[in-house]
């Protein structure tokens, strides 16, 4: 057994147990394991993620979220996250998802099926799924969208509620730039379920703020997120 990361090989434990129920087999080495960040402690209410500097006393709003709130653009009850972002994650979703390597969705499916069942499992029990759509360009060039892998590590049901109709090179353009495009997104059918929207990364919220946005003018109650990195 490889490690799925590093290639390294991986020799499984023997103990009493595992004479009889056999380990789970663990698709990344230690050492690969122990350069994943989980987010421990949820430090911003809203976007879920952690500071590596001590968060300061009672302000549980960071800052970026603030400014949702203060451009009444705060369209997303909560998202949570599984991991920090680090040189680690970035590297994996990298090849992941522009290399088209399919498989690591193994090295995550575990931690994203935990965090589901601590961060949502007061979720009302008609919650839909809706993954983030890749416009249909990039969806040819990559042969499968991340967001929809991940989604289906889940016990929702999906539905493609979005469609994308302008493309995804917003990472070139500067957050106020971001924010006067128009919404990239259009549903192809409104919904009055809450929605569970599903991404690989959230950087800005910018994406998911959009998404949540045309899900809720649509009629949408509540929109949530989950994402693998924050
Ligand atoms: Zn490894
Ligand atoms: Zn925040």
């Amino acid at each position: 057994m490889e490690c799925i990361w590093c290639q390294q090989l991986i020799y499984p434990e023997v103990t009493w147990s595992t004479l009889f129920i056999p380990e789970k087999i663990t698709p990344l080495c230690k050492n690969c394991q122990a350069e994943l960040q989980p987010i421990e402690r949820i430090d911003c209410f809203d976007c879920g993620r952690q500071y590596n500097e001590k968060a300061t006393k009672g302000d549980v709003r960071c800052t970026d979220c603030q400014r949702w709130h203060q451009e009444n653009k705060h369209y997303l009850t909560r998202n949570r996250s599984v991991f920090q972002y680090n040189k680690q994650i970035q590297a994996m979703i990298t090849k992941w998802k522009y290399r088209g390597d399919y498989s690591l969705i193994e090295a995550f499916a575990d931690q994203i099926q935990q965090y589901f069942q601590t961060y949502y499992n007061d979720l009302d029990e008609n919650t839909i799924i809706v993954p983030i759509p890749l416009s249909d360009q990039r969806l040819h060039e990559r042969a499968f969208n991340q967001a929809e892998v991940i989604a289906e590590q889940l016990p929702l049901p999906i539905h493609h509620l979005l469609r994308r109709i302008h493309g995804e090179k917003q990472a070139k353009r500067s957050r106020k730039e971001r924010l006067a495009i128009s919404n990239p997104f259009q549903l192809y059918q409104p919904t009055n379920q809450p929605v569970l929207l599903i991404d690989d990364i959230y950087t800005t919220g910018t994406t998911l703020h959009h998404a949540a946005q045309i899900l809720k003018q649509g009629g949408c109650p509540t929109v949530y997120a989950y994402t693998l990195a924050r």
